[in-house]
């Protein structure tokens, strides 16, 4: 019927549409949680604190299409700022600390979280982006978005 209007019928989700292997989404963004390549889980994903290497050592795929861009911070600021302040509510409402136990509590506990869910948050924001073949991890040009220097 849509065909017949000239209307291209639209599908969401999954890669049938495409003729695309469906890749795993959620192994992919555990294995890139875990700073595993996300299409083997073997390879190294990161190759400094936040930088992610180009290409897998172990079975070669192509890293450097993802566009996690501030999207991990975004999420980290979400995450750590539920623990925390839900956190500090209710040790508040149920405890008699002054405001400088729970500034040595609270700040530290906001720095530590932030630096240790980066890396984790960003590696499944890749896999994430790498299962849905976003941004050239399918193989096309990514020409709306150039990189930077080439
Ligand atoms: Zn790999």
């Amino acid at each position: 019927m849509a065909s017949e209007l000239g209307i291209q019928e639209q599908v969401f989700g999954g890669e049938h549409h495409s003729g695309r292997v469906a890749r795993p989404l959620w192994a992919a963004m555990k294995r890139g949680a875990l700073g595993r390549c996300p299409h083997c889980g073997q390879g190294k994903l990161f190759a400094g604190f936040t930088k992610s290497v180009d290409k897998c050592s172990v079975c070669g795929e192509e890293l450097y299409h993802h566009r996690a861009d501030d999207l991990p911070a975004y999420l980290v600021i979400v995450i750590v700022g539920h623990i925390v302040l839900g956190a500090f509510m209710a040790v508040e409402a149920t405890s008699t600390l002054s405001m400088w136990q729970h500034i040595a509590i609270w700040v530290p506990l906001t720095i530590a979280l932030s630096v240790a869910l980066l890396q984790p948050v960003k590696g499944a924001v890749i896999g994430l982006q790498w299962a849905l073949y976003m941004h050239g991890f399918g193989g096309e040009k990514d020409a709306t978005e150039p990189r930077p220097g080439t």
